[in-house]
């Protein structure tokens, strides 16, 4: 939970067919964070266990089909395949947006892993 300008979202879009979510932040910036890249990173238990990082799984579908918005922390994101247990804090989802801002899709996914914000 957070009152900070850089992790409130002011918008999220989604166009259907779009490979990115695209957020506007109340500081102003816009993240596009890749469907692969987020599907990639999902912080759900069933993806990650409950080990301290997050390990970027590979062949997950990245249609996204639904998202809502959990409290007033996170996103809960839908996949083609039914899968909806990702629950995303802004603040995950703007550090994610900033390290693809800074290294591209590509790099991200070969970090193959982030950190448990
Ligand atoms: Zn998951």
């Amino acid at each position: 939970m957070t009152d900070l300008p850089r992790t409130r979202p002011t918008g999220v879009k989604a166009p259907h067919g779009a490979q990115d979510l695209e957020i506007s932040w109340a500081d102003g910036h816009r993240s596009k964070l890749s469907h692969e890249v987020l599907r990639g990173y999902c912080p759900c238990a069933g993806c990650q266990g409950h080990s301290g990082i997050i390990q970027f799984q590979e062949g997950g579908n990245t249609v996204l089909r639904n998202l809502e918005q959990v409290g007033n922390y996170a996103l809960g994101l839908t996949w083609g395949d039914g899968h909806d247990s990702g629950i995303y804090s802004f603040r995950y989802l703007r550090a994610l947006g900033d390290l693809l801002d800074a290294q591209g899709v590509e790099a991200v996914k070969a970090l193959g892993t982030l950190p448990r914000i």
